[in-house]
C-alpha cells in the first residue's frame, strides 16, 4: 500500500474536498508528517512511547481451540492488549507527537461511541497538552462512562447539537473549531477518512501492526505467511494497520468486514463527505444515511478511501455480517480461547466462522482490535436469556 498521488487520491477516492481556510493547515500538516516521518529522532520517540507506554509489540496467538472447532488455523494479532484496549492509540500517539514538533498545545477530536475521544484525552494527558473532544449529544447520553473517561483524563467534551447529533455532526464541529483555531491546534482525525493527508498519515501511524504480524507469522510458520488477513472496517484504520504488512504479496486474500447495517463498500456508492471521495451510505436523496449496528465503533455512514480503492482494484474484498452472527462469534471466542473480543473484531471472527468451509485447512490472520471490557454491560442485557 503505497503514498497517494499528489493531489492525496488512491485511485479515484480520496482528495481534499474541504473550505478554501482549511487548505493550508492540511499542507502544513502533509509537510511536518513528511519530515516527522522520515526523520530517525521522530521515529526513535514513537517507537519509544509505542514500546514502553503501550506496550508493544503486541503478541500473536495461534488459537488451538478455536481452530479445532471452526476447521482452519485462526491466528489473532492482539492489538486487544495494548494500553486503553484497541489499536486506536497506534495513533493517537503519533498524531500528538507530531502536534507537539508542530508547536500546537491543543488537540481537537471527534469521537462516536468514545474510544477514539479516551484514546486522544490519554495521549494529551501524557504529553500536557490541552484536549477538546466533540461528540454527539445523543452519543453522549449513550456513551456515559466513556463521557466520563475522557473528563477524568482532563479532557473537555462538548456535544455536538447539529444533524443527527451523531459522529458524522461531531466531525464537522472538530473541523469548524480546527479552522478558527488551527495557529496552536491539531485536530486528532481518528481513522483513516477525511482529507489528505489523513487517510494515508493514519494509516502510517498503524502500520506497525501489519509490520510486526507479518515477522510474528514468518517465524511461527516458517518463512511462510498466512492464506487469509481479515478485520473489522468502520473507518478502516485497523484493518488499513494489517493490511499494510501484506498487500505487497499477491498469494494473501484481504478481507475487510462491515456490519450489514453500516456496509459502506457493501452497499453504498461512491459521494463526498468530511473533505474526501469514497464509498459512503446515503439515501434517495443523496444525503448521507446514519449506520447502525450492534457495535458503536463501527457506526459510521462511510470508509477510508483506500478501501475504496482496494475494493475497486479487487485486491481486497469487503464482506458484511449481521448482529446476530456478531453476538455468536463474541461468545465463540470467549469460550474457546478465554478472550472476551471487542464487539468490532467479533464482526471480522463472525466472517471466518460463516466462511470456515471456504476457509478448510488453511490459515487466518484475524485482526483483534480491541477488548470486550466496554461491551460487556450492553452484552448482558443481550445474551440474559442465553446464558
Ligand atoms: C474504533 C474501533 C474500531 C473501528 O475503527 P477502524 O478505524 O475501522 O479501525 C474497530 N475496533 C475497535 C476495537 C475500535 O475501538
Amino acid at each position: 500500500m503505497g503514498e497517494p498521488d499528489e493531489t492525496g487520491r488512491f485511485g479515484e477516492f480520496g482528495g481534499r474536498f474541504v473550505p478554501e481556510t482549511l487548505i493550508p493547515a492540511l499542507q502544513e500538516l502533509d509537510r511536518s508528517f513528511r519530515s516527522a516521518w522520515a526523520d530517525p529522532v521522530f521515529r526513535d520517540e514513537l517507537d519509544t512511547l509505542l514500546a514502553d507506554y503501550a506496550g508493544r509489540p503486541s503478541p500473536l496467538t495461534e488459537c488451538h481451540r478455536l481452530s479445532a472447532e471452526l476447521g482452519c488455523r485462526v491466528l489473532l494479532k492482539r492489538e486487544d492488549l495494548n494500553h486503553t484496549g484497541s489499536h486506536k492509540i497506534n495513533n493517537v500517539l503519533g498524531q500528538a507527537l507530531l502536534a507537539r514538533r508542530m508547536g500546537k498545545t491543543r488537540l481537537v477530536a471527534e469521537t462516536g461511541a468514545g474510544q477514539h475521544g479516551v484514546a486522544t484525552a490519554t495521549a494529551a494527558a501524557l504529553l500536557g497538552m490541552e484536549c477538546l473532544v466533540y461528540m454527539g449529544e445523543v452519543d453522549m447520553g449513550r456513551q456515559e462512562l466513556n463521557v466520563f473517561r475522557m473528563r477524568l483524563l482532563g479532557a473537555e467534551v462538548t456535544p455536538a447539537v447539529s444533524g443527527s447529533r451523531t459522529l458524522k455532526d461531531a466531525v464537522n464541529e472538530a473541523m469548524r473549531d480546527w479552522v478558527a483555531t488551527v495557529e496552536d491546534t491539531h485536530y486528532c482525525l481518528g481513522s483513516v477518512m477525511g482529507p489528505h493527508p489523513y487517510p494515508w498519515m493514519v494509516r502510517e501511524f498503524h502500520r506497525v501492526i501489519g509490520s510486526e504480524a507479518s515477522a510474528q507469522c514468518r517465524a511461527l510458520l516458517d518463512g511462510g505467511l498466512p492464506d487469509v488477513v481479515t478485520a473489522c472496517v468502520g473507518g478502516g484504520s485497523n484493518a488499513a494497520g494489517i493490511f499494510s504488512g501484506f498487500a505487497e504479496e499477491p498469494d494473501v486474500e484481504l478481507v475487510g468486514v462491515e456490519p450489514a447495517g453500516g456496509a459502506a463498500v457493501g452497499h453504498g456508492v461512491p459521494g463526498i463527505v468530511h473533505g474526501m471521495k469514497s464509498y459512503l451510505m446515503q439515501d434517495e436523496f443523496g444525503q448521507v444515511s446514519e449506520a447502525h449496528s450492534i457495535s458503536a465503533g463501527l457506526d459510521y455512514p462511510g470508509v477510508g478511501p483506500e478501501h475504496s480503492h482496494l475494493a475497486s482494484l479487487g485486491r481486497a474484498r469487503y464482506e458484511q455480517v449481521t448482529d446476530e452472527e456478531v453476538v455468536d462469534a463474541f461468545v465463540l471466542l470467549s469460550r474457546t480461547e478465554g478472550i472476551i473480543p471487542a464487539l468490532e473484531p467479533a464482526h471480522a471472527l463472525a466472517w471466518v466462522s460463516r466462511a470456515r468451509s471456504e476457509l478448510e485447512g488453511r490459515t487466518v490472520l484475524v485482526n483483534m482490535s480491541g477488548r470486550g471490557d466496554k461491551d460487556v454491560g450492553q452484552m448482558m442485557d443481550v445474551l440474559r436469556d442465553r446464558l
